[in-house]
């Protein structure tokens, strides 16, 4: 092998693998957290406008995606120059991590169970990653990051609510932490806060240092568009911009533009189709602890629940066999747990036969 065609650090480059995208039909797949209702029906008719106009190369700036947004957190006071967009949250996370976290080998601080792409980043841009471990309760433990503080650290990431446990962190909490790192970027990662947990939208226009990055993916049910952003004060976005020019300055298509805007201006779908998650949501919670598992507070569109009796990869096997895809990760602490997207109830019905015939086989 021609070894000397890379660096080190891209020899041992472990790249983030996602859950599973069966490409056989008829699975009842609750494994990536994607939502299982269809866009707003306003987005295949504006992309399809937009597709007249495929021989002209799109708006480098995204600006009317961006002042939609920025319309729909009116009530924050935020402002089209304070938006960032990119094709996906993941993309937003890494110009991001570029921009913010390249301290001169000083660690990026994260939670140890947490979305394992921050991991991924930090060996891409050679930062080093410093895990603070969850708190008993699967709290993020403020006062842990506070103890190393901003004088020894590139800066803080984490996912609120948080991914895989679907815990949230109340905005208090995240006031603290910001206060904590007063020198770094505090980036919260909050992909999920549509379905329960409190945005730290709220406190961009009084912290400097504050990012908060979404994503179109989850409860927007545009996964497939590959659309993300951030939102942070001016100087923040002036940053990301100038990271994101020397990659691609034209991030979003035409066609992810359109579909994009159109989903965000349907507020009352988006509202609909979040309610009927969170509702099914607490069902599904119910019926999980009715047989016997422990299932952590979610503030997301996922449940991650452990039985006492059974090994996760045992569980997460015989609902497989049975055609029901859900998640199961082989770490430490959290081996035991099994993480369920939350579909339709019918979704939730056919995951609960299969449990039942799995526990009832098994007893
Ligand atoms: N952050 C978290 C916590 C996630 O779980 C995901 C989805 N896997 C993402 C970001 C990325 O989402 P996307 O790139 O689809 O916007």
């Amino acid at each position: 092998m021609n070894t000397h065609f890379w660096s080190d650090g891209i020899a041992t480059l472990e790249p983030y693998v996602p859950g599973e995208q069966p490409r056989v039909a008829n699975l009842v797949k609750l494994n990536t957290n994607e939502n299982p209702y269809p866009p707003s029906p306003r987005v295949a008719p504006a992309m399809a406008q937009a597709a007249e106009h495929l021989r002209l190369y799109p708006d480098p700036q995204s600006l009317a995606l961006r002042q939609a947004i920025a319309h729909y957190h009116a009530a924050d006071g935020i402002t089209p120059d304070q938006v960032f967009v990119g094709n996906g949250s993941d993309e937003v996370l890494a110009h991001a991590f570029r921009a913010f976290f390249v301290h001169g080998g000083l660690p990026l601080l994260m939670p140890d169970i947490s979305y394992s792409f921050y991991q991924v980043y930090c060996q891409l841009y050679d930062i080093p990653a410093q895990t603070v471990a969850l708190r008993p309760d699967w709290q993020i433990g403020v006062a842990d990051y506070a103890a190393i503080g901003s004088e020894s650290s590139a800066g803080v990431v984490i996912a609120n609510p948080n991914a895989p446990t679907g815990v949230a962190l109340p905005l208090a909490q995240v006031e603290a932490l910001l206060q904590a790192f007063p020198q770094r970027v505090v980036l919260i990662d909050e992909a999920y806060v549509d379905f329960g947990g409190e945005s730290a939208i709220a406190l961009v226009n009084r912290y400097a240092n504050l990012l908060v990055v979404h994503t179109l993916s989850k409860s927007r049910s545009l996964a497939g568009l590959r659309v993300g952003f951030a939102i942070g004060q001016p100087h923040l976005v002036q940053a990301l911009t100038r990271v994101k020019d020397s990659f691609n300055s034209y991030p979003l298509d035409r066609l992810a533009q359109a579909g994009a805007q159109a989903a965000y201006e349907d507020v009352n779908y988006f509202t609909e189709c979040t309610q009927a998650i969170v509702r099914t949501r607490e069902q599904l919670n119910a019926q999980l602890r009715q047989r016997g598992f422990e299932v952590l507070p979610s503030a997301t569109n996922f449940v991650f629940a452990r039985h006492p009796d059974h090994a996760g990869a045992d569980i997460f096997a015989a609902l497989r066999v049975q055609g029901v895809l859900v998640r199961h990760f082989a770490k430490p602490r959290i081996a035991q747990f099994l993480r369920i997207t939350i579909g339709t109830p019918e979704h939730s019905q056919a995951l609960l036969d299969a449990l039942d015939v799995f526990l009832a086989s098994s007893n």
